[in-house]
């Protein structure tokens, strides 16, 4: 018990007992095959050892945003087949939302999926910050716990809201600034200081005053950049921008455009696409001297190679500094992936959406349906 949070070994004996298991095997398909069967693998730890205690096991998801029941393409027969090679014990029911009553909460959904079973595990990370039915249902009439992939989620991410080793780093990219606003909030409170790049700088660098040219900007967000900035907690933020100028185009190089160090301010015409060689210093400087490091955004347009640099250095630094380091999902761990130092990071999430909240807001609809059903007991 973490915090609260059952475990697996909170259910008690599971031999001959048939344990249903909510998974996030939405995993990315192309043409109806599997591209990343991360998440599949991610489930295994859990999976294998309720097989192990002699559990029925029986698997559910969602996957994609399936139009209807007869949508093939939402069809969970990819993952059964993957599944039935790496956990061939485990059944998997078919996709969570062919029913419009996972997604609405709808209690009648609940007792349908889980007639016949003893007992819940929750095991969906990344669909732990909705209250669908698979995941705050179940927990309100079966003993459940969460599974293992949950549960080290939970740990970690909750574990740098209450005792981070300092001094703690965010460093947070990406493209909006309005998405994230409500995470940076939160994280002023714990950490010592921000690192901000990526499209979302440059509605911070207006706030100062600079000029940003035809970089992303949200004008509506400049006043709330500006009352950060002048909080007590430091926020860097680029002081050289590598810019596409006028005639240019994202992912093709052909079209031409100049590709361009600059200072802070952008001319008329021209776009930051990432940080420049001087920040990126000065971003390594900063995440090789913290204690912990949580890393959410890439630096810049980090899917063309010639705007990589920065979320290459910010990922290589991620990897070699001492600090804890967790990568919050999507795109960071897209990026660290593409960098090969995936494997030197301490904790990548496999949410996205819900390591964002779980920091924000300290708590998640399924943590709190499995933390109340241990409550009843
Ligand atoms: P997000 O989903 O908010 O984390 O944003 C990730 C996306 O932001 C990536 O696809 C990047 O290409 C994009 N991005 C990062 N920096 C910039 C930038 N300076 N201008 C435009 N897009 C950017």
């Amino acid at each position: 018990m973490i915090d609260g949070l059952p475990e697996l070994e909170d259910l008690g004996p599971l031999a001959g007992k048939s344990v249903l298991v909510r998974t996030d095997f939405n995993v990315p398909l192309k043409d109806g095959r599997i591209t990343d069967d991360l998440r599949i693998r991610a489930a295994l730890p859990t999976l294998q050892w309720l097989v192990g205690q002699g559990a029925r096991v029986t698997a559910c998801s969602h996957l994609g945003r399936p139009k209807g029941p007869d949508d093939a393409s939402a069809s969970m027969a990819p993952v059964r087949e993957r599944l039935a090679q790496l956990a061939p014990e485990v059944t998997l029911l078919e996709n969570l939302r062919f029913d419009k009553g996972e997604e609405g909460n709808d209690p009648a959904f609940t007792a349908r999926l889980i007639e016949g079973h003893d007992c819940y595990v929750n095991d969906a990370f990344g669909a732990s910050h909705r209250a669908h039915a698979s995941i705050v249902g179940p927990p309100r009439f079966l003993p459940s716990a969460a599974g293992r992939l949950l549960a080290r989620e939970a740990e970690v991410l909750l574990g740098l809201r209450k005792n981070p080793r300092r001094p703690f780093v965010a460093i947070m990219g990406g493209a909006k600034v309005s998405d994230k606003l409500g995470v940076i909030e939160a994280l002023l409170q714990v950490v010592d200081s921000i690192v901000v790049g990526g499209g979302m700088a440059f509605t911070f660098l207006a706030a100062q005053g600079h000029r940003v040219g035809s970089s992303l900007l949200e004008a509506d967000m400049i006043d709330t950049c500006r009352r950060l900035l002048e909080g007590p907690k430091t926020i860097h933020l680029p002081e050289d921008i590598t810019a596409l100028g006028p005639g240019g185009k994202l992912f093709d190089p052909a079209a031409g455009g100049e590709v361009r160090q600059i200072g802070a301010d952008v001319p008329d015409g021209w776009m930051g696409v990432d940080i420049g060689p001087g920040t990126a210093a000065v971003f390594t400087d900063v995440i090789l001297d913290a204690g912990t490091v949580l890393w959410n955004g890439p630096m810049g347009v980090f899917e063309d190679p010639r705007f990589e640099a920065g979320t290459r250095a910010v990922a290589t630094a991620v990897a070699e500094t001492r600090a804890f380091t967790v990568v919050g999902g999507g795109d960071s761990a897209a990026a660290a992936k593409q960098f090969g130092v995936d494997g030197d990071v301490d904790h990548v999430s496999t949410g996205g959406g819900a390591s964002l909240e779980l920091i924000e807001q300290g708590d998640l609809p399924g943590l709190a349906a499995l933390r109340d059903s241990a409550r009843r007991g």
